[in-house]
């Protein structure tokens, strides 16, 4: 008998994190719909999973789906955030690999074929990074997330390459393994690095937000960075103690020079050192303090085993 395997058809879950991004799901609908019609041998769903949205974003997606058979949703009670958003429709994924994505047309969906590419040469991830040749990228952004993965990498046990992204195929052990994760502080861009295996990383350069604006302020970065940080190291805690440490022996010498200060009878004339000692001390505590209580926030949160999102309704295949 000869053998007549047809080639197998694999398919490719997009999933697509969507916040007030109604005008922007139609037209990517179109831009991943283009992609795959030069890819006939693949099977595509799109999962849109509205995080909350307060726009048309849930309408649209709904009506969307009804005419589209490729187009599937999941709708959450509330805004939970974009990782957990990413972890609900991983959790949907079924396909053999997913490619988790932005809404607003900034990961360009052209580069899925790149990515599907390296896949099938057997890499088990391929994530996308950000190069700055372009000019839709503010000065402060460039340089606010520079300094978010020096500061990561410097201070956790995690490489994170600069400008790395959310956009990235895994396949379909990677996802079973980042499903069955019991984090609660989903951080995915370093949960990626952390599960190991294959991975590759391309360039590619932002296009600018197709509609609306960006969900991330400046604040929201810093807020992101902690995290970050905060998931994958204890390394801040030793700064505090080294830090502890460092000004208590600097303490220790001060007390000799206020001794000999008194035996050089000097008059009461130190109140602008002790203020300044007290502001400094009392600064550094409270920063520590600060360490201390997000780590322990952490844990606090982690004890309740709350889910990391809730379905109000959903429309998958
Ligand atoms: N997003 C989300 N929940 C949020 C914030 C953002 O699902 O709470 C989605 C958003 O709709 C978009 C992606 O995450 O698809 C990236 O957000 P955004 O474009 O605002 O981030 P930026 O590109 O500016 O970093
Ligand atoms: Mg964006």
């Amino acid at each position: 008998m000869t053998n007549t395997l047809d080639p197998v058809i694999k398919s490719i879950d997009i999933i697509v994190p969507a916040f007030n991004e109604s005008g922007n799901i139609h037209p990517f609908n179109e831009a991943v719909k283009a992609v795959f019609a030069s890819l006939p041998q693949y099977n595509y769903q799109i999962i849109f999973i509205n995080d909350g949205s307060s726009d048309q974003t849930r309408e649209v997606l709904v009506s969307l789906a009804a005419i589209d058979q490729r187009v599937a949703y999941l709708d959450f009670s509330r805004n939970f955030g974009k990782d957990n958003a990413l972890a609900a429709g991983l959790n949907a994924s079924k396909g053999d690999a997913a490619v988790t994505i932005d809404a607003d047309l900034q990961h360009p969906p052209a580069l899925i074929k790149e990515m599907i590419a390296h896949w099938e040469k057997g890499f088990e991830v391929v994530y996308a990074h950000r190069e700055f040749a372009n000019e839709h990228t503010s000065f402060l952004n460039k340089q606010t997330s520079h300094w978010f993965y020096k500061l990561v990498n410097q201070l956790s046990d995690i490489e994170l390459e600069d400008g790395i992204s959310d956009f990235r195929l895994i396949d379909k052990k990677v996802v079973t393994i980042l499903n069955s994760l019991q984090e609660q502080d989903l951080f995915y861009r370093g949960l990626i690095k952390w599960v190991g295996f294959q991975q590759k990383s391309i360039p590619y350069i932002p296009d600018k937000r197709a509609f609306g604006e960006t969900k991330y302020s400046t604040t929201a970065l810093f807020k992101l960075a902690i995290r970050g940080i905060t998931s994958f190291t204890t390394k801040p805690l030793y700064i505090a103690t080294y830090l502890g440490f460092t000004f208590s022996l600097l303490s220790l010498l001060y007390i000799p020079y206020i001794v000999i200060s008194l035996v050089w009878e000097h008059p009461v004339s130190g109140w602008a050192s002790v203020i300044a000692t007290i502001a400094f001390f009392g600064g550094m505590q409270l920063m520590i303090l600060g360490i201390i209580g997000t780590y322990l926030g952490k844990l606090f949160m982690q004890s309740k085993q709350r889910p990391h999102y809730i379905i109000r309704e959903s429309k998958l295949p």
